[in-house]
C-alpha cells in the first residue's frame, strides 16, 4: 500500500546527547523529520490517482509529485540514518570492521575525520560516509538538498546533517562547532552494523 511509511522513534532520550540540546533534537526529529515522512505518504497517495495521461516534462502534476517524492523519500531515509547513528560516545574502536576499513580506505581515522569535517563545512545538505558497492570502497560524498548529489549504488553508513535546522538552535552560524559536537555523539557500533550488513 502506498503512503504508509511510519515515523521511527528516537532510539535514546531526547536529552541524551552531548552538545546537542533536547530542544534541538525535538525540533529536528518531531517536526523536520516527521515532515518528510508525512509528505512522502501524502505524495504516494496522490500518485495513486494522478492523471498519467497529462505527464509532461515542462510542467505536470505527475512531474511535480515525482520530483518531490525523491526529495521527501531521501529526506526521510537520511534522517533515519542520522538519528540512528547518534547516542554514542564518538569512540572509533579499532576492533570494529568499519573503523579498520576507514583506516584502509582513507589512510587513517584522522584523515577520515578531516575529510568528513571538510565535507560537512562545504555541503548545503549532507556529508555522507558511504559504502560504494560499485568498487567496494568507503567514500565521503557531499549532498546538497536531500536528493541532489547521491551516487547510485553507494549505501549510506553515516549521515551528517548540515542543514541549518540541524544546529542553528544550539550553535547559530558556528557550523564547525556543531560538527565537533556531532562527531562526539556517534555510535560507531550502529555504523558498523550497517557496514557489515552491506559490505
Ligand atoms: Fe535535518
Amino acid at each position: 500500500m502506498a503512503g504508509e511509511h511510519q515515523l521511527k522513534e528516537l532510539p535514546y532520550a531526547y536529552d541524551a546527547l552531548d552538545g546537542i540540546s533536547e530542544q534541538q533534537i525535538r525540533y529536528h526529529h518531531d517536526i523536520h523529520y516527521k515532515g518528510y515522512v508525512d509528505k512522502r505518504n501524502e505524495i504516494e497517495k496522490k500518485l495513486d490517482t494522478v492523471d498519467r495521461e497529462a505527464a509532461h516534462q515542462n510542467y505536470s502534476e505527475y512531474r511535480d509529485l515525482k520530483k518531490e517524492e525523491t526529495f521527501n523519500a531521501s529526506g526521510m531515509i537520511l534522517h533515519e540514518i542520522y538519528f540512528d547513528s547518534l547516542g554514542g560516545n564518538g569512540q572509533m574502536d579499532e576492533s570494529l570492521a568499519v573503523v579498520k576499513r576507514i583506516k584502509q580506505d582513507f589512510g587513517s581515522v584522522e584523515a577520515w575525520r578531516a575529510d568528513i569535517t571538510a565535507c560537512g563545512k562545504a555541503a548545503r545538505g549532507w556529508a555522507l560516509l558511504c559504502w560504494d558497492t560499485n568498487d567496494q570502497k568507503l567514500r565521503n560524498y557531499l549532498v546538497d538538498s536531500h536528493h541532489d548529489g547521491g551516487v547510485w549504488g553507494a549505501v549510506v553508513l553515516l549521515a551528517v546533517d548540515v542543514w541549518e535546522h540541524a544546529y542553528y538552535h544550539d550553535q547559530g552560524p558556528k557550523r564547525p562547532a556543531y560538527l565537533e559536537a556531532l562527531l562526539r555523539n556517534i555510535n560507531w557500533n550502529k555504523v558498523n552494523v550497517r557496514f557489515e550488513k552491506f559490505a
